[in-house]
C-alpha cells in the first residue's frame, strides 16, 4: 500500500454499508411517536381510514390517510384530527344539495 488513503473495500463491505443506509432511510425515524399518533387518530376517526401509511411527520411534511372509498390523501398533522376525506366531503355536500332541491320541488 503506497498511501494511507488507499483503503480498499471489498464488495461485501460496500453492500453491507449500502444495506444499512437503505434500511435507515426506509424505516420510520420515530416509530414510538408514529404508534402514539396512530392510536390518537384511531380514537378520532375509528376505522374510517386506513393508517398503514401514517408516519410521524418531520418539519412540514404531511401525513397520509387512506379513505376506504377514495384512497390516499395528505393532510397536515394539525388538521389530521378533524379531517374528512376531501372526496367524502364533496359527496356529502352534493347529497345535502340534492335533499335541499328535493324539498323545494
Ligand atoms: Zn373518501
Amino acid at each position: 500500500m503506497n498511501s494511507i488513503f488507499n483503503i480498499s473495500y471489498t464488495n461485501e463491505t460496500i453492500n453491507a454499508f449500502y444495506d444499512t443506509c437503505m434500511n435507515k432511510c426506509n424505516t420510520d425515524p420515530y416509530p414510538e411517536y408514529t404508534k402514539r399518533l396512530i392510536s390518537r387518530l384511531k380514537k378520532c376517526h375509528g376505522n374510517k381510514y386506513d393508517y398503514s401509511l401514517v408516519q410521524y411527520p418531520t418539519h412540514n411534511e404531511k401525513i397520509i390517510l387512506i379513505c376506504k372509498y377514495h384512497g390516499n390523501f395528505k393532510i397536515s398533522l394539525s388538521n389530521a384530527y378533524g379531517v374528512t376525506c376531501p372526496s367524502c366531503r364533496k359527496y356529502r355536500n352534493i347529497e345535502k344539495l340534492i335533499k335541499k332541491y328535493d324539498r323545494m320541488e
